[in-house]
């Protein structure tokens, strides 16, 4: 069957083109679902591997009858020099080559073209994601408004904004502390804590990054996972930045309603759910301490190792997420060569590889989530009222930190000082064991502050609940951006 035989009169169609990441592709996915639920019809541009991952994400949601579509191209891994099959940041042999990896995502420009050339009638919309800076190009060329996906908060985009503006990073140095200005609250990070792009210690990135900004400028709009009540003031300043063109429609990853669709999110899970449930089923309520350290970070084993016997010395039930990239198998000869996990069987469950995150932050058993500040790692614990024991690696994780640790006060951190990024991380950076103990007590402890930061932390779960609801603030902002592209296209047509 042809598009416009199955396509419905009147009914809008969104291109959408995530990249190889999980912690971009995650909540792309989670979006086109929410936006196949509001009834437009979605075509997912995808690659081999990603196209498999994909597949069990949303074959539920097809079953279901949504109107959504793949759309598999190839992708040239030999022309750019990756291995085969690697078409994922977390696939990487070492992340040093996440540039290369996104210069390969050029090779799908031509191939998407093709497809909307033939298309009768044009896609009213390309959804994609901002570090894909071709499709501005195509989306110039065909005239197709284009809205952009980072991943990020609204906090990060004004932290960013401001810096830009004012330049304040280029006169301090690496380790001083200054304020980022004409902000709603006083945030202090020094340089070394800041993204890349203010980093010095990350030079090579600055002419990708002064792309970027142009493609953002010039893209029609921008859709975050987040939800207004969460950020406010920030949401607003954003609006103000973005000529009113920002729709915050999080959190995401609760378009998550039942388990089993829980526990498909992202990669197949290396656990299965029944042996994870019936583990947290064995569990108290509230005693539970979950470390997660996202999809790409390549910790070092000896920095895990700290992480590990500080779990054990915290006496609490926990889970870990073991992972660490090409590193993992040091850490795991570790594991095994000290008995750690037999010795800590009793009250510890490791996992090795994938673990089903929205499916444990989800049961009554946790009480705590150790995180490494990704945004969607964030989100979602904050989407499920759990305070946060903060350990931030890289990028905009800083910033993610002061938001849960300063502004919302549902978070504790350990104290790292400074960016580490996966295979240059010379710095010898660590955090020691009793850094993470005593973040892990506080956060878990039950005196006046632990029970307040928990109360905190259980309201914002329940208003990030409340906002994806009928009558909710993101469930009008999708409301909001159908009708905006579907009044640009009328506007278009008449022309
Ligand atoms: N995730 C997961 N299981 C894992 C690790 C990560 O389901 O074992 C998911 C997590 O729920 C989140 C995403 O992967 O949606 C990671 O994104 P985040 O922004 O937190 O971190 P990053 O991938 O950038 O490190």
């Amino acid at each position: 069957m042809t598009l416009e035989e199955s396509q419905e009169p009147n009914q809008l169609h969104f291109l959408v083109i995530p990249m190889g990441s999980p912690d971009h592709y995650i909540p792309t996915i989670d979006m086109a679902k929410l936006l196949a639920q509001h009834g437009v019809r979605i075509t997912i541009v995808t690659t081999p591997v990603k196209a498999f991952r994909f597949g069990s994400i949303l074959d539920q949601a097809i079953q279901s009858g949504l109107p959504i579509y793949f759309l598999e191209f190839m992708f040239s891994y030999k022309e750019f020099g990756l291995p085969e099959g690697c078409e994922s940041m977390d696939d990487l042999p070492h992340l040093g080559l996440g540039r290369t990896l996104m210069q390969a995502y050029t090779s799908l420009q031509k191939q998407v073209e093709e497809y909307i050339e033939k298309l009768n009638p044009r896609p009213n919309c390309i959804l994609a994601d901002t570090f894909l800076l071709w499709t501005g190009e195509t989306a110039k060329k065909f005239q197709i408004p284009r809205i952009i996906f980072d991943g990020m908060n609204c906090f990060t985009q004004m932290c960013n904004h401001v810096l830009y503006l004012s330049k304040v990073y280029e006169s301090v140095g690496e380790s001083e502390p200054f304020v980022l200005p004409d902000l709603p609250d006083r945030i202090e990070l020094t340089r070394s804590q800041h993204p890349f792009a203010f980093n010095s210690s990350f030079k090579g990135m600055s002419d990708f990054n002064e792309k970027l900004q142009v493609s953002e400028s010039e893209a029609y709009g921008v859709i975050v996972n987040s939800f207004e009540e969460l950020e406010q003031g920030y949401v607003d300043e954003y609006q103000k930045l973005k000529r009113d063109k920002v729709w915050c429609i999080g959190p995401l990853s609760l378009c998550h309603k039942d388990e089993s669709e829980k526990v498909r999110r992202g990669k197949k899970s290396s656990i299965h759910k029944n042996e994870c449930l019936k583990w947290l089923d064995s569990q108290e309520n509230s005693s539970v301490i979950y470390a997660c350290l996202g999809s790409v970070s390549r910790i070092e084993p000896a920095q895990l190792i700290e992480l590990a016997l500080a779990l054990e010395s915290s006496k609490r039930p926990f889970i870990w997420v073991v992972r660490a990239g090409h590193k993992t198998e040091k850490i795991e000869k570790w594991i095994d060569e000290e008995g750690f996990e037999e010795r800590t069987k009793d009250r510890g469950l490791l996992i090795h590889g994938w673990a089903p995150q929205l499916l444990i932050l989800s049961h009554p058993a946790i009480e705590g989530f150790l995180t490494h500040c990704g945004w969607n790692s964030t989100l979602e614990g904050v989407s499920a009222g759990v305070p946060l024991v903060t350990w931030p690696q890289f990028q905009e994780q800083f910033y993610n930190e002061k938001l849960v640790v300063q502004v919302l006060k549902v978070g504790v951190s350990v104290g790292a000082q400074k960016t580490v990024w996966g295979d240059e991380d010379k710095s010898g950076e660590v955090v020691k064991r009793e850094e993470f103990i005593k973040a892990i007590e506080m956060v878990m402890e039950e005196g006046e502050e632990g029970e307040e930061r928990r109360k905190r932390a259980k309201e914002f779960g329940k208003m990030a609940n409340k906002a994806i609801e009928e009558g909710g603030s993101s469930r009008q902002n999708i409301t909001r951006l159908i009708q905006d592209i579907r009044f640009q296209s009328s506007t278009r047509n008449l022309s």
